[in-house]
C-alpha cells in the first residue's frame, strides 16, 4: 500500500490567521471569549476551543453588553459590525483578507448601480457576509447552471457577477459561460474570486487522481472546500471519500487498492491527517508514504489584534 499526499492541502493563510488570532486573544486576556460563528469550518479545531472555554455563538444578543468576540474568517455583513459597535463589544474581524476581497467587489458594483450575480451556496455563512455588501435590490443569489435560466434581470444592461471563494473552479466556470451568454455585458471581477487555497487543493486533487485509485479527503461535513475537493477527485472519475477524523475511516474502502491519494480542506489541521495515516498504518503496516514539497509554504496573512 502506498498514501500519496496531495502537494496543497490544510491549513490556508486565512484559516491559519484566523486560529491564530483565537490563540493570541486566549493568551493575552483569557475567557471569557466568544467567536461568532465557528471560526474556522472544522469540528475538531471548534471543539478544542470549546473545550478552553472559548463560547461560540450565533447571535450577538447572545454576547455580554462589552464582552470581547472575534469574527470568523468567512465573514460578516455589515450589520453585524454596526450592532457590534453599537453594543460596546470589543470585536476582531477575522474576516480572510481574500474574502475582504470580494466584499470590497459587491461594493464597489452596488455603488455602480449594477445588478450584481452572487454564484455561491446558500446558507453559507460566507455568502450570508458577502451578500450584505450588495445593495438588497440588485442582489442576485445563483447556486448552478439552471438558476441563470430564473435571472430576471434585463439582458441589455451591464451584469456583474462575484462568487463564494470556496466554490468547484470547474463548475464556476460553466456557471459564468453560462451568464456571458445571457448577459452579452457581463462584468467580471478584476481576479478570480475563487482562493489560491481553493483552486491549489481542487489542482492538486486532479494531480492525485492521475496516479490514486481511491481518495480520502480529510474535513468537516459543513467545510465547503473540503466538499468540493472530494467532488473533484470523483469527478475525475476516482471513488472520493470525505472523513472528518480517523475514527470515521472505513478501512474496508482501501481494500483490493494499492494506492491512496490523501488531501484535505482548507481548515484541517495536519494532526488529523497524521491521525489517518496511522490508522491505515495500523491495517496495513508496509504502508509506504509519499510527501512533497508545499508550495504554499510562504503565503502568511496577518494576525490582527483587538484595539483597546
Ligand atoms: S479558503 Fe481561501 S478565502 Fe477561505 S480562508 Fe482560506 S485563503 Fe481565505
Amino acid at each position: 500500500m502506498e498514501i500519496f499526499l496531495a502537494r496543497t492541502q490544510g491549513f490556508c493563510a486565512g484559516v491559519a490567521s484566523a486560529i491564530d488570532i483565537v490563540e493570541l486573544a486566549l493568551k493575552t486576556y483569557g475567557t471569557p471569549l466568544y467567536v461568532y460563528h465557528d471560526i474556522v469550518h472544522n469540528t475538531s479545531v471548534v471543539n478544542d476551543m470549546k473545550n478552553r472555554g472559548v463560547i461560540f455563538v450565533e447571535d450577538l444578543n447572545d454576547v455580554p453588553e462589552g464582552a470581547r468576540i472575534i469574527f470568523s474568517a468567512h465573514g460578516v455583513p455589515p450589520g453585524i459590525i454596526n450592532n457590534a459597535k453599537a453594543r460596546h463589544l470589543k470585536f476582531v474581524d477575522a474576516t480572510c483578507p481574500l474574502v475582504t476581497k470580494v466584499h470590497k467587489e459587491a461594493v464597489k458594483f452596488s455603488n455602480q448601480n449594477m445588478d450584481t450575480v452572487l454564484i455561491g451556496h446558500v446558507g453559507h455563512q460566507e455568502l450570508v457576509g458577502t451578500s450584505g455588501y450588495v445593495h438588497p435590490n440588485l442582489l442576485h443569489i445563483i447556486e448552478d447552471e439552471k438558476d441563470v435560466d430564473q435571472l430576471h434581470i434585463d439582458a441589455q444592461k451591464t451584469v456583474a457577477y462575484i462568487t463564494q471563494t470556496t466554490l468547484s473552479v470547474d463548475e464556476t466556470k460553466g456557471i459564468i459561460e453560462k451568464l456571458k451568454q445571457k448577459f452579452p455585458k457581463l462584468m467580471a471581477p478584476p481576479r478570480s474570486d475563487i482562493c489560491y487555497a481553493t483552486q491549489n487543493r481542487q489542482d492538486a486533487v486532479k494531480e492525485l487522481a492521475k496516479i490514486c485509485d481511491v481518495i480520502i479527503i480529510c474535513g468537516s461535513p459543513h467545510s465547503s472546500n473540503s466538499n468540493r475537493l472530494r467532488e473533484t477527485g470523483q469527478q475525475q472519475g476516482v471513488s472520493s471519500h470525505i472523513v472528518d477524523t480517523a475514527k470515521e475511516l472505513n478501512i474496508s474502502i482501501l481494500k483490493d487498492k494499492t494506492k491512496i491519494g490523501l488531501s484535505s480542506g482548507a481548515s484541517v489541521p495536519r494532526y488529523l491527517v497524521d491521525a489517518i495515516i496511522k490508522k491505515i498504518k495500523t491495517h496495513y503496516p508496509e504502508t509506504i508514504v509519499h510527501e512533497f514539497e508545499n508550495p504554499e509554504k510562504n503565503i502568511v496573512f496577518p494576525v490582527l489584534q483587538f484595539k483597546e
